[in-house]
């Protein structure tokens, strides 16, 4: 706290991975007194730089760019880049420190890191990105590299933005390598990378669920979000039988109690991706829904929500109201979602509960195996890459399960993913020395 005091939410990060690693390493002889833990909340490296560009009239517009190299004692540094107004260093070492847990969940050899740059890609040209993302990577090629550090998308960085980091990439070094990931598929991509986070959270649920037995097919769904990640936790659970009634972005929310169905989301993804409209457009295209400005989705009646925006967006006060509600399951789609209140409240109550780190893995997950497929010059079929990501999804469940099974039977995923992520790092910092 000393050493961070203007850094809110990588302090509320930290706290709440040691509120459970901590009372762990203190029981376990081979962590106690290693300071390991001290060692992970310092990164390895921090990359902060100036980004100028020309916008279309002709001004000269700089912007800050960032890349948190956090902890590569598993793997070369990956995690995505985020293009957002809102960032700032407290926010991607927030993100790195997760990614670091969540990488190593995914039983891949993937160490963590982020980026990104406080340039809002709203209202901006085709042009003005390019313009911004070669900027970016003029700084950037200097420093990652397929070995050392993959840089992915992230609020902001979607498929045009990774090709135009990647273009400059590869003008700079002169070679075709796989230093980025969720690339186009004929330049590189995998299948299945821009459906992978939201599926996997969808898969994630589905483990949770079965837990007690239960299944989604029937069930009502909370989704915020309208981008990447919302786009395909709602086709997935969609096709998996359940009705999801709400979307929403930085304007409001909208309720379709009819249920998104598959028309009704191509309608939202040509809207977001190619047109780049608001949530709001979706009440004119269908009259039944109804939009909320400036609230989020959590007052809807709902059996499962699944959070897909971004860092705090439910509330101690939104969790009471989800629970009041009815709704006993959570998996988190974006990172650090609730609050550290709304997850106490969930935890008190007994639901099945999952945390950004364990249940969005699948994206991260599958850009590793977008980094196998280019190390061994190969594409696996659809089918191929949907199998190893509902097996890592499956695994990763496991793994929380294994520690973060109560006696009672209660699972506290929680616990489970801080430490089994914890060890598998953990044991890779004692075998490499103090470095
Ligand atoms: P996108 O940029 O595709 O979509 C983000 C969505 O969240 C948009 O609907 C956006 O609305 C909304 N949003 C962003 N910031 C805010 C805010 N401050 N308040 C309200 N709404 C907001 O990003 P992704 O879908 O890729 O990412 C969403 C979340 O998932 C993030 O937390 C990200 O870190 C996490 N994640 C993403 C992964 C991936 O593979 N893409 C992997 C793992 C986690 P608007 O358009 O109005 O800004």
């Amino acid at each position: 706290k000393k050493r961070n005091p203007h850094e809110p939410e990588y302090l509320q990060a930290v706290e709440e991975v040691a509120e459970t690693v901590v009372p762990f390493i203190l029981s376990n002889e081979i962590y106690n007194g290693k300071q390991i833990l001290t060692r992970m909340v310092e990164p390895e490296r921090v990359l902060m730089f100036r980004v100028p560009w020309i916008n279309d009239s002709g001004e000269i517009i700089v912007n800050r760019g960032y890349r948190i190299e956090m902890n590569s004692a598993i793997g070369p540094y990956k995690g995505g880049l985020r293009f957002h107004p809102t960032v700032n260093l407290s926010i991607l070492k927030f993100l790195a420190f997760e990614q670091v847990y969540k990488n190593a969940l995914t039983t891949l050899p993937m160490g963590g890191g982020k980026g990104g740059s406080d340039f809002d890609p709203k209202g901006k040209s085709d042009v003005e990105i390019m313009r911004f993302c070669q900027s970016f990577m003029s700084e950037l090629f200097r420093h990652i590299g397929p070995n050392t550090d993959i840089p992915a998308g992230d609020i902001g960085v979607g498929s045009r933005e990774i090709g135009y980091l990647f273009g400059m990439y590869k003008k700079l070094r002169n070679e075709f390598t796989g230093v980025l990931t969720g690339k186009g598929m004929s330049w590189g991509g995998s299948l299945i990378r821009p459906e992978a986070t939201g599926y996997g959270t969808v898969y994630f649920a589905q483990s949770m669920l079965e837990t007690r037995g239960d299944t989604l097919k029937g069930k009502t769904i909370t989704v915020s979000g309208s981008g990447n990640v919302a786009q395909y936790a709602c086709e997935k659970a969609t096709q998996l039988g359940a009705k999801v009634v709400t979307l929403s972005d930085s304007s409001g929310y909208i309720y379709d109690a009819e249920g998104i169905n598959e028309d009704k989301l191509a309608f939202v993804m040509n809207l977001k991706n190619n047109i780049r409209g608001r949530i709001s457009e979706y009440v004119k295209e269908y009259p039944n829904a109804t939009f909320f400005a400036g609230e989020r989705p959590w007052g809807i009646k709902c059996d499962v929500a699944m959070p897909c925006a971004t860092q705090n967006e439910v509330s101690g006060e939104d969790a009471k109201l989800l629970l009041s509600n009815g709704c006993y399951v959570i998996s988190e789609g974006a990172n650090m979602p609730s609050t550290p209140e709304a997850v106490h409240n969930f935890q008190a109550a007994k639901i099945l509960y999952a945390p950004g780190k364990a249940s969005n893995a699948g994206g991260v997950a599958t850009s590793g195996l977008e980094m196998s497929q280019n190390s061994l010059r190969i594409n696996w079929t659809r089918d191929e890459v949907d199998k190893r990501l509902k097996k890592i999804m499956a695994d990763i469940h496991d793994s929380c399960t294994k520690y973060g099974k109560n006696e009672n039977g209660y699972i506290d995923y929680v616990r489970g993913a801080n430490i089994a992520g914890f060890v598998k790092v953990a044991d890779a910092m004692l075998a490499h020395g103090v470095v």
